[in-house]
């Protein structure tokens, strides 16, 4: 089993600094993690190596600081790690990011399986995976839960739907989107932390991997976020009494004044 898992460096508190030109977060990497659901992405590529045998391979678009949370899976037990890393890459939309991260499963080479996890904590919009699957064509399963069976050419999955939860089985090279509670990433073994000190982290700009500038960062984006701030959080409560009827006019006016 060959397989792909897309880790993306989150920051590590809500407490983020926007660049108020871009309105996008300044990723300086001080504080940065690798998103939890792509931890578990990353266990059931191990995992399903344990069985199968195969490769992993980690790739992600970001600053050069995400080389630290790329050694650190290489450490848990990965083969290899892809960064792309270019200033032109900055400021990406998920459709900038998956087209980025599409020529990055490109230089890695046929995978059978792309793992993402379900969402970023941060942008949290739950858009690479099935926008990954489009450009490559293939099935993408999203909220996985469960890996019930797999082989080289498909696995068998419980993944949740807006009804509970469904099982699909899905015909390999696909793209699977995992929940947080998947799994468990295993800890990093000696003998890892060992090869991943002296492991190469390729690291590609925009020019080597022969990405198409106007596809990528904010030129890339035909969306942009407009604004985004850290609600301001007061502790002031107001009671409102009255009868309920009183007291739905005294909230509207509230919203009204909010709203405003
Ligand atoms: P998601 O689609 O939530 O991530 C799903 C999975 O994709 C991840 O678990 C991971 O496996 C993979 N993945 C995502 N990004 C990377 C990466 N850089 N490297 C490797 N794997 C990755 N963009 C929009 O187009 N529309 C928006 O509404 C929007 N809102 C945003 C709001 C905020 C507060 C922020 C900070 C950003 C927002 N963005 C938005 C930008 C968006 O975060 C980036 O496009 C990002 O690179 C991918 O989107 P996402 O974080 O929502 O990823």
């Amino acid at each position: 089993m060959r397989s792909v898992v897309c880790m993306k460096a989150v920051p590590s508190t809500t407490e983020v600094r926007m660049d108020p030109k871009t309105n996008t977060i300044i990723r300086d990497g001080r504080q940065s993690v690798a998103n939890p659901f792509d931890t578990a992405a990353l266990e059931v590529a191990l995992a399903l190596k344990d069985e199968l045998g195969g490769r992993v391979s980690v790739l992600s678009m970001g600053i050069p600081d995400t080389c630290r949370l790329l050694r650190d899976a290489i450490a848990r037990g990965a083969d290899d790690a892809l960064l792309l890393s270019d200033r032109a890459f900055a400021g990406a939309d998920t459709l900038a990011t998956s087209y980025t991260l599409s020529m990055g499963l490109d230089e890695l080479g046929d995978a059978d399986l792309v793992l993402c996890g379900k969402m970023a904590v941060d942008g949290d919009t739950a858009q690479i995976g099935p926008e990954l699957g489009g450009i490559l064509g293939v099935p993408c399963v999203t909220g996985v839960s469960e890996v019930l069976e797999a082989s080289d050419h498909r696995v068998v999955v419980r993944h949740d739907t807006d009804e509970g939860t469904e099982v699909a089985e899905v015909p390999l090279p696909a793209v699977l989107t995992v929940t947080k509670d998947i799994a468990t990433l295993r800890m990093p073994s000696i003998a890892g932390v060992r090869a991943a000190a002296g492991a190469e982290v390729r690291v590609l700009d925009a020019a080597t991997l022969g990405a198409d500038p106007a596809c990528c960062g904010l030129a890339g984006s035909p969306t942009q976020v407009v604004r985004s701030f850290v609600p301001e959080r007061s502790h002031e409560a107001a009671t409102i009494a009255g009868t309920p009827a009183e007291q739905a006019a005294a909230l509207l006016e509230v919203f009204e004044e909010v709203a405003r």
